[in-house]
């Protein structure tokens, strides 16, 4: 009889800490800068300098572990880890071992998974959050391998979940649920392109019901949650191929192929890293009192969950809709000032979710650079409302705000697409429709009903759009009796 299995999942994220300066220089922490000109002795790791560390990433740590739920340390350390790799300066990495600055957290998962099934509503534990610096980067070109260090000493937040996963669509929520804390929280703008968030998956399979967890394969530096939920969904294909084949798991570390959609092998457990861990000498440990912890508790920001649900409660969205302006922290400010103008807050809503996003998809333009303002948006919003347009004009206005950023009501001026709403205006049209199709009037009046949709199109089209088409649908019905 065939085994019922169950995935165990546990991810590792690593989140860039937006600050002024790096961790523990005043080199600025800044992405896209010329190779190597962001760079200090301290960052490069030369001999005989002093790491300073930076208050303000701190500060977002502790942030960052509160918005997750975590409790907060009142004294955490620094440690090194050694390894030798081209990209590590000083050939350790300063980070925290076995005091963290955050423990024992936990992050909401609900609503519509990633494949579009719905999700158990449910908490994924957070083990724990710590400090540590990013190494440098290495780049290869045609002519040769190259070593980036702007980024080397800029902070970092490594965020070890428990493995409370059981899907590769838990993992993605809990991917997406961090990202917006970590966004509303001001910490990070977890631009995945930039390398401000990177991943990594854990996952097991055991028979349903088991006690005891499988053994873990780890695949490391997904750089899309898309990716990270592929790896997840391949890998417990694989595992259970195994197993069903009478092999073994080992526990190792891949890596994954996302054009060829596999994961392969990078290194086994023989050859893992002794990271020979140790505490670093040139850094105090970080204290707190339990008066400074509750001051950072008290000007916590939103959470992206309590933002969903007053949207629910405010302007009457649907969970769903609530949960894709919430996606991102720029798409809900840029609703949230749109909604403000505007009468009709949830036509606002659909109007972000269906035509806008659609539109700064279709040209992959980032909403920070939308040449409609919020503002446009509510005003167009309002004249659909007002009767002076009607839907289907609101469309190509809509498409020319997009190219243009004009307001909506210019653009109806400019090119004359005020709603026709007066009762003889539209009967004019109507009747010359039907005076123009006498055939269609016979197919009607020998019992085509639907011969009237063709009568209520003609008579859009005469009025170049512009007719009030409940109007046109009543004249339409009246006049062929
Ligand atoms: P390691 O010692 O390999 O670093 P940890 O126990 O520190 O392993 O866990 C690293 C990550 O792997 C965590 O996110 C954890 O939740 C996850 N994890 C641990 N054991 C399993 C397992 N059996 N299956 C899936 N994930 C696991
Ligand atoms: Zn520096
Ligand atoms: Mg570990």
């Amino acid at each position: 009889m065939a085994v019922n299995y169950e995935a165990v999942i546990g991810l590792e994220a690593h989140v860039q800490v937006r600050t002024k300066s790096k961790m523990f220089c005043s080199c600025p922490n800044h992405f896209g800068a010329e190779p190597n000109t962001q760079t200090c002795p301290v960052c490069m790791g030369m001999p005989g300098v002093l790491p300073t560390l930076n208050r303000e990433a701190v500060n977002k740590a502790v942030v960052a572990g509160l918005m997750c739920g975590c409790e907060i340390s009142k004294r955490s350390k620094f440690d090194r880890k050694n390894y030798f790799y081209p990209d590590l300066v000083k050939n350790y990495q300063i980070t925290q071992y076995d005091q963290p600055i955050c423990k024992n957290g936990k992050i909401h998962i609900c609503g519509t998974g990633f494949s579009g099934a719905p999700l158990a509503d449910k908490y994924i534990g957070m083990t724990r959050i710590h400090m540590e610096e990013d190494p440098g980067k290495s780049f290869h070109t045609a002519n040769g391998s190259g070593l980036d260090y702007n980024r080397s000493g800029v902070p970092l937040l490594e965020i070890v979940s428990e493995p409370d996963m059981r899907s590769a669509d838990e993992a993605y929520a809990y991917l997406t649920a961090l990202k917006q804390i970590m966004q509303y929280a001001d910490v990070s703008d977890c631009d995945m392109e930039k390398g401000q968030m990177r991943c990594d998956v854990n996952v097991s399979i055991r028979e349903r019901g088991a006690k005891e967890f499988g053994v873990k394969v780890e695949i490391k530096n997904l750089n899309s949650f898309r990716a990270a939920h592929r790896a997840v969904t391949y890998e417990i294909k694989r595992q259970i191929l195994v197993l069903e084949s009478g092999g073994t798991i080992t526990q190792d570390t891949r890596g994954w192929n996302d054009e060829a959609g596999e994961s392969y092998v990078m290194r086994t457990k023989e050859n893992a890293h002794d990271y020979r861990y140790f505490p670093e000498p040139d850094l105090l440990p970080v204290v707190f009192t339990d008066e400074e912890i509750e001051e950072y508790r008290k000007n916590l920001p939103e959470l992206p969950e309590v933002r969903r649900e007053r949207y629910v409660q405010d302007y009457g969205l649907t969970p769903y809709d609530a949960q894709i302006i919430t996606m991102e922290r720029g798409y809900a400010a840029y609703f949230e000032k749109a909604a403000a103008k505007s009468a009709v807050p949830k036509l606002v809503a659909n109007w972000f979710i269906t035509d806008l996003l659609r539109l700064l998809n279709e040209n992959s333009v980032d909403i920070a650079d939308c040449k409609i303002a919020p503002e446009q948006l509510a005003a167009l919003v309002d004249l659909i409302q007002a009767g002076t347009i009607n839907g289907k004009t609101a469309k190509t206005v809509f498409e020319d705000m997009f190219q243009t950023g004009e307001n909506p009501g210019d653009i109806v001026k400019a090119k004359g697409l005020v709603q026709v709403s007066d009762e003889s205006a539209v009967a004019a049209f109507v009747d010359q429709v039907i005076a123009n199709n006498p055939a269609q009037v016979e197919q009607y009046k020998s019992g085509k009903a639907n011969v009237i949709q063709f009568f209520i199109g003609q008579t859009m089209k005469l009025s170049k759009g512009k007719a009030n088409p409940q109007l046109v649908q009543k004249l339409v019905k009246e006049r062929l009796g």
